[in-house]
């Protein structure tokens, strides 16, 4: 069993629903539980201009599922969801990004853990704060609070975005 950190994002459509349902649909894969959700935020777009803020989310599961594995139900989920890919980081119904499994590292043509620009992402380090503050990244040897402060110095607080 490992604790995977599972990132939730979504600017189009009913994100409100896509983020629940989505929820539900991850802790039902084979061997999988729920063991953590943050709140939710609201969050300036990055990437193509004139896209709607988005919702973010955090949420760990423990699961037997390779990591690869876990990519592809993922992947299957945003589908599933109306995922469409038009342009790099343009507005979507949902993202499901895996951000960190423990404390490993993978790096793989489609995977890379942990998520290669989490470190710059308030909308990812202020979710993965209200549930795993002392998580520690292997490469960059900071916890998830620390990493948090450091953009914190520069950017201003995400606002809250009621979902659950
Ligand atoms: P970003 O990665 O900057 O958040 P994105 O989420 O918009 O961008 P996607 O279009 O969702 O990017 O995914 C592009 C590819 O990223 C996927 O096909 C997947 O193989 C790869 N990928 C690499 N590492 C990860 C990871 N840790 N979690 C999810 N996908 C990943
Ligand atoms: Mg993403
Ligand atoms: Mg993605």
């Amino acid at each position: 069993m490992k604790t995977f950190y599972i990132a939730l994002g979504g600017n189009l459509g009913d994100v409100p629903a896509a983020f629940h349902s989505a929820r539900k649909a991850i802790t039902a894969l084979a061997s999988t539980r729920l063991m953590a959700s943050s709140r939710c935020y609201r969050t300036p777009p990055i990437g193509p201009e004139g896209q709607p803020d988005y919702y973010n989310a955090i949420i760990t599961i423990n699961s037997a599922l390779e990591p690869l594995v876990l990519l592809n139900e993922l992947q299957n989920i945003e589908n599933q969801h109306g995922r469409l890919r038009i342009e790099h980081w343009g507005a979507r119904t949902l993202d499901l990004d895996i951000i960190a499994i423990d404390k490993q590292t993978i790096t793989l043509p489609r995977l890379t853990i942990p998520h290669p620009l989490m470190q710059q992402r308030q909308f990812v380090l202020r979710p993965l704060c209200d549930i795993h503050p002392n998580w520690h990244h292997p490469l960059l040897n900071q916890t998830a609070s620390t990493l948090l402060a450091n953009l914190l110095i520069v950017e201003k607080p995400l606002k809250r975005g009621l979902i659950w």
